[in-house]
């Protein structure tokens, strides 16, 4: 029998604040649920991360589109929403669905019914700043006859408790200027995140549409079943994925992820500049990296004074 341990890992710097409180929370025997779930909600309610609940952006019809799921790696109870409108905490509707034995992934109409009629939270997620990022974007893409594809942001967490148990949840606006009704990985199982207790939790940012193709989260809890490093399942199912796609399918998208281990080991990969993740463990202080993707090999440091100095300055800067 291991020692017990816990940890938590996040996508992007934007989960750190969320990371930093779940960590002196998990110290003191708070399961891996609550702090997966708080870690979540911290980040869809702050109301300058541009790809997470309230603040999110919109569709292509300027309407925002809310994606969130949560997984129990030990009862491996799932629950997921796509395009739900207008419910403050996506999060804590999955956390809500994940304890139904029958309809715990919901979409659209239907959930946001279910939401309401259960008590959840109403709120107009559509800010006025990003009213401004639709308008610049539509501007600079689509009316040119642009794609206006690029970039993401999902917040995905992972966590391992004091008892052994392993959560991880996920929530995102999804791809930016998305046709409506489009969904992602982030609220499906084995792509977007997956955890099971006996081994360890992944989950993953980037194109849904690619990341999806590989069931990315699961392949990477599945290697490290079989006795891979958090940090070499990552690396090579990322690796092995975007040559899959380069191969058969001429092109690959972002490909990001982080993984945890029952032991409080983590990884991180990507096959992109700029990856963040914000981790904590019991032999490790909250921190947030930056990874750097060289050749099919991902590195990371610690993020600088510098690089949070300009990223808090990129999310607050007026929009022009
Ligand atoms: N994976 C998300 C999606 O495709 C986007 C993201 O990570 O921001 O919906």
């Amino acid at each position: 029998m291991n020692k017990p341990t816990w940890g938590i890992i996040a996508t992007w710097r934007m989960a750190f604040d969320g990371i930093a409180a779940a960590s002196q929370q998990l110290q003191c025997e708070v399961n891996a649920e609550a702090a997966v779930v708080q870690a979540i909600k911290m980040v869809e309610d702050y109301p300058f991360y541009k790809s997470v609940g309230f603040g999110g952006l919109p569709n292509e019809k300027g309407i925002v589109e809310l994606d969130a799921a949560f997984m129990h790696g030990t009862t491996m109870a799932i629950g997921a929403v796509a395009s739900v409108r207008d419910i403050a905490n996506p999060i804590l509707l999955a956390q809500r669905l994940s304890q139904e034995r029958f309809n715990s992934f919901m979409v659209g109409e239907g959930a946001i019914e279910w939401a309401i009629a259960n008590g959840f939270e109403q709120k107009n997620m559509l800010t006025e700043r990003a009213k401004q990022h639709y308008a610049k974007k539509y501007r600079e893409t689509i009316s040119q006859g642009l794609s206006p594809y690029s970039g993401h942001d999902t917040v995905g967490i992972a966590a391992v408790d004091l008892q052994g148990d392993i959560c991880v949840g996920t929530s995102t606006s999804g791809l930016f200027m998305k046709r409506p009704g489009r969904v992602g990985d982030s609220p499906v199982s084995g792509s977007g995140y997956y955890a099971d207790s006996d081994i360890g939790a992944a989950t993953a940012t980037g194109l849904g549409e690619d990341l999806m193709k590989g069931c990315i989260s699961y392949e990477i809890v599945r290697r490290m079943g079989e006795g891979m490093s958090p940090q070499q399942a990552a690396q090579s199912t990322v690796n092995d994925l975007e040559a899959r796609l380069l191969k058969r399918y001429g092109r690959a998208g972002d490909l990001s992820v982080v993984c945890i281990s029952k032991d409080g080991e983590f990884g991180a990969a990507t096959n992109i500049e700029n990856f963040s993740f914000s981790v904590a463990t019991a032999a490790h202080e909250p921190a947030i990296y930056v990874c750097t993707c060289d050749n099919g090999e991902t590195t990371y440091e610690r993020a600088s004074q510098e690089w949070l100095d300009a990223y808090q300055a990129r999310i607050t800067a007026p929009i022009v």
